[in-house]
């Protein structure tokens, strides 16, 4: 029997794993999927983004999704439907996004993303591990004159949250990234940013995991659980019970039905996104890059180029939307006129399911109504940028050493 038993093995679950075997605990990861299959941790834009500290849920965002109803290529909807989850999670996402609650929650969300960006630079140096870690900051492009005013308006919160932010001319863009035709009214450059291949993080942590003498079980579903009052004795699973000391549910978006029975309540939606990769781009990026107002991610990646985008709050449909993957593409070109719609014709579509809390902080932490169960999910679109916090944060609640002040914040039970 192992210390712990992780549920998901996505970038999150992984992380989990590591972290606490550094801490002494031996560990076994469950995952329904086969290693080779696709969770929302693979095909993502691998950005590692403190300068992300204003959450999802920030002023303008409802009307924006009220907007994009109309708009079949839109990069932020919400599937109108009478399902009580996705009711309230609006209501909630809505009381989430004002001023004082988006600004309160800024904070956090800064100095754990520092946190975690100073980890991924130990397991790179300290740890051998080889993710293609690049610490060259990440250019936010606007190709208006009012995007451009907004994103310059960050810098006094940036400044005093310790997140450095330089104004981009687009004559330094191009410089930073020779060879590219970037059109833009300017930009801003946030030098602690990094990026990484996703695949190459799970198949590294995936190894560190296995070299330490931890089990990652694939195939392997969570159905239920075996629990007594305040305690979990076991999980239910394709392939009967498996028991160990302390318990974390990793399992991204499926979080909410795989805690089905549980005295837990994590308000969570699956927000969809898009990514297409380019093995052979036509003009190589040495600089990440989010297209502001088209809301598009775009990432080297070795010699590859991913292009990622679109929210979508449809459910656990796991469906194409073939205007809104037109709609990323389309919007490519204001940008970087090189990657026209001919470049991206034939190539494949990645999707993954985003794992949405309503105000755009994870859940992160032990369960008060279990002493043997803990978090570590709903991390919207910052799962890759926060995975090795996370699993230091888990790591520190299952030994008892001491948290940083954070970590209150992400209490999974914040909406019991
Ligand atoms: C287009 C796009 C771009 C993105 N770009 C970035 C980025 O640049 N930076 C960033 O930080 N984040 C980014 N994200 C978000 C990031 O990908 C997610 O936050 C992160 O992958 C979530 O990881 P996870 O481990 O919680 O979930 P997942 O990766 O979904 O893993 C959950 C795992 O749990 C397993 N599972 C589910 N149910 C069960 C069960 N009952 N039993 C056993 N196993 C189960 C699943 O098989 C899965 O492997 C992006 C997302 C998208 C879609």
């Amino acid at each position: 029997m192992h210390d712990l038993i992780i549920i998901g093995g996505g970038v999150i679950g992984l992380s989990v794993a590591c972290f606490a075997q550094r801490a002494g605990l031996s560990v076994t990861v469950l995952d329904r999927n086969p290693p080779e299959s696709e969770s929302c941790s693979t095909g993502n834009a691998g950005m590692v983004v403190p300068s992300h500290f204003v959450p999802l849920a920030a002023p303008g965002m409802i009307g924006m999704g009220l907007r994009s109803m109309l708009n079949p290529e839109s990069p932020f909807y919400i599937r109108p439907r009478l399902d009580p989850d996705l009711i309230s999670w609006c209501w909630r996402f809505f009381q989430a996004s004002s001023r004082a609650r988006s600004e309160a929650s800024a904070p956090a969300l800064a100095a754990s993303q520092l946190d975690s960006r100073a980890l991924y630079e130990q397991l790179a140096t300290r740890d051998g591990l080889d993710f293609g870690l690049q610490k060259r900051g990440l250019m936010m492009l606007c190709a208006s004159e009012e995007a451009l005013q907004h994103e310059l308006a960050l810098k006094p919160a940036a400044a005093r949250l310790g997140v450095a932010l330089e104004p981009l001319t687009p004559e330094q863009a191009r410089a930073l990234n020779p060879g590219v035709d970037i059109t833009c009214a300017g930009g801003v450059l946030f030098p602690l940013d990094c990026f990484l291949s996703p695949p190459q993080l799970l198949a590294a942590l995936r190894a560190a995991i296995l070299r330490s003498g931890g089990e990652i079980r694939h195939g392997v579903e969570v159905t239920g659980w075996d629990a007594s009052g305040d305690a979990v004795r076991a999980v239910k699973t394709s392939a009967g019970d498996v028991s160990g000391a302390q318990y974390v549910l990793a399992a991204g978006s499926w979080s909410p039905r795989a805690s089905s029975g549980l005295r837990v309540r994590l308000p969570m939606q699956a927000g969809k996104g898009y990514s297409i990769t380019l093995e052979q781009p036509p003009a190589q990026l040495s600089v990440c890059a989010i297209l502001v107002e088209a809301r598009v991610a775009v990432t080297p990646m070795g010699a590859s180029l991913r292009f990622g985008g679109t929210m979508e709050v449809t459910g656990l449909d796991e469906s194409v939307s073939a205007r809104r993957v037109a709609g990323i593409v389309k919007s490519i070109p204001r940008f970087f006129p090189q990657y026209t719609p001919n470049v991206f014709a034939d190539k494949p579509v990645w999707h993954g399911l985003r794992p949405c809390s309503p105000d755009g902080l994870p859940f992160v932490g032990r369960f008060r109504n279990y002493t043997n169960l803990l978090a570590a999910t709903g991390h919207s679109m910052l799962g890759v940028s926060m995975a090795p916090v996370t699993g230091q944060l888990i790591a520190n609640a299952l030994t008892g050493a001491p948290q940083p002040a954070y970590a209150a914040a992400f209490s999974p039970d914040r909406y019991l």
